[in-house]
């Protein structure tokens, strides 16, 4: 797959350490693999490495590894060969997925940072996934895990007959731990945002035993983190030990044939 320059839509060819399009836009890889397609980059860093530390240490207790090998199973039924990631974050889901040709994108620097270091079977790219830098029709599969759906933008970069995937958190998700930091906890709606009727649809959880590292870790990358007061957040500290459900709902979309 090509990519296209943000600036002027052409082409990027690749040179060295570098990618350029014929207008001489060009674009760096950083030392870590991933490129920067991003013309702006937002603010916030510091907020950013902690939530990027939060989430790699609480994903590698593998509490959502069924998550994971949901997504792998729906994608292998694909038989996609090229894959892209939107809003891939620290590549925890697309490092696994079994697709020859992969891209993951993401705003964060510091989710790729930590994405291409670890994993080289995915080209991590730093870019708005509601402006890929990605020519019409060039993806079979899609996936988007609880990141932003732009649905024209994946539209157009899915080939005919390609699918995208969405997970979106099932009403019960985190439900235990929102009961402790809410007097009132609401369930999340089921109700999907995608205009489009999905094919395929599957609602799956598990509980888990989250103790005092994994209940810290889930709030900060959650975005629960910014409407908990500090006495919630001393609530959740004192917990030993909390049984959690995860929950979550895969939804599969085809992309068909515009009717002649
Ligand atoms: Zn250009």
């Amino acid at each position: 797959m090509k990519l296209i320059c943000p600036v002027c839509g052409q082409e990027l060819k690749q040179t060295d350490r570098r990618v350029c399009c014929a207008q001489n836009h060009s674009f760096d890889y950083a030392r870590q693999g991933y490129l920067n397609l991003a013309l702006r980059t937002k603010a916030g860093a510091g907020d950013e490495k902690r939530m990027v530390k939060a989430r790699t240490d609480f994903l590698h207790t593998g509490a959502y590894g069924f998550l994971r090998d949901t997504l792998c199973e729906w994608i292998r039924q694909e038989h996609a060969e090229v894959l892209a990631d939107l809003g891939c974050g620290e590549g925890y889901y697309t490092s696994a997925f079994p697709v020859k040709e992969k891209y993951g994108f993401d705003l964060s620097k510091d989710a790729l940072k930590y994405a291409a270091a670890h994993d080289k079977s995915t080209a991590y790219i730093v870019a708005s996934t509601s402006r890929l830098p990605l020519p019409d029709a060039c993806t079979d599969l899609a996936v988007i895990c609880f990141a932003p759906v732009f649905e024209k933008e994946i539209s157009r970069i899915l080939k005919d007959g390609g699918a995208f995937i969405t997970v979106t958190p099932g009403p019960d998700h985190l439900f235990e731990m929102k009961s402790v930091l809410y007097e009132h906890p609401y369930r999340n709606p089921e109700k999907s945002s995608v205009s489009l009727v999905p094919e395929k649809e599957e609602l799956i959880r598990q509980t888990f035993s989250a103790g005092p590292e994994d209940l810290a870790n889930l709030l900060t990358m959650t975005p629960y983190f910014y409407r908990t007061s500090p006495e919630a957040a001393r609530r959740l500290n004192s917990c030993e030990n909390l049984q959690v459900t995860a929950e979550f709902i895969l939804r599969l979309y085809r992309k068909t044939s515009p009717a002649r």
